[in-house]
């Protein structure tokens, strides 16, 4: 599995990265994880669009589902013709919150593009990848994702504070993708993890490799690695847009 961080800034795009969106490729499937505001274009110096197997939103908030309304176009208005529909799994309200995103009517809101699947809790098959979906702790309905292939796993936190589902879901995977939106001296409990948090969670779950996301342009990075690393015990990093990571 080849992960590849196209945006990791929390909340809204930073000066240095788009807002949320992970690209995961396995046996030649390319499988996005969120797609948030700016993303859409930072994508497209890896993959072109027509490449898109699939898309999984880990919840509806702007900053990881608004760049649809980008695809959405460029795929009804190719002029080659409409693209093929891409499957998208997410919250269960998907297809009308992004119709209502666009101001278009929703029905067919944009269902020609998008083939879109409501994500639920336990595992789907995702091309060649097992996706298991819990719900985590977010004031909408958010979801933490554990994508597994050939033995390996990464977990992705979406957005969530505090919650031992995400310590479960995560369990010995091999890279936890887990949102540090803020600092100790800033926390926003009952929305996101601090830096701290999502090192906890990460020794708790017993991850090989912990990847910071979701940093908000606000915070000083140097910071956050280093709340993390008080408590983390195994190899961390910041994610940044353009980092790849081979998971094998
Ligand atoms: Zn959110």
């Amino acid at each position: 599995m080849r992960l590849t961080v196209i945006g990791c800034s929390g909340s809204f795009p930073g000066p240095d990265s788009p807002a949320s969106c992970y690209l995961v490729e396995h046996d030649g499937f390319r499988l996005l994880l969120d797609l948030g505001n700016g993303s859409l274009g930072v994508l497209q110096r890896y993959i072109a669009l027509d490449e898109i197997d699939g898309i999984a939103l880990t919840h509806l908030h702007a900053d990881h589902c608004l760049d649809l309304c980008g695809l959405y176009v460029a795929g009804h208005y190719h002029p080659d013709g409409p693209r093929p529909r891409i499957p998208v799994w997410g919250p269960a309200d998907s297809a009308a919150r992004m119709a209502r995103a666009y101001d278009l009517p929703e029905d067919p809101g944009m269902t020609g593009q998008f083939d879109f699947r409501t994500l639920v809790v336990g595992e789907q098959r995702i091309g060649p990848f097992t996706v298991e979906a819990a719900h985590v702790n977010h004031p909408v309905e958010a979801f933490g994702l554990r994508i597994e292939a050939d033995g390996h796993a990464i977990t992705y936190s979406g957005d969530t504070a505090e919650t031992p589902a995400l310590v479960e879901l995560a369990r010995g995977c091999d890279v936890a993708l887990f949102e540090a939106s803020c600092l100790e001296s800033n926390p926003s409990p009952g929305v996101h993890l601090t830096a701290r948090q999502a090192a906890e969670h990460a020794q708790a779950a017993e991850v090989g490799l912990l990847v910071l996301t979701h940093l908000v342009a606000w915070n000083d990075p140097a910071e956050t690695l280093a709340e993390a690393a008080e408590v983390f015990t195994g190899e961390l990093l910041l994610a940044s847009s353009g980092l790849v990571i081979d998971v094998a």
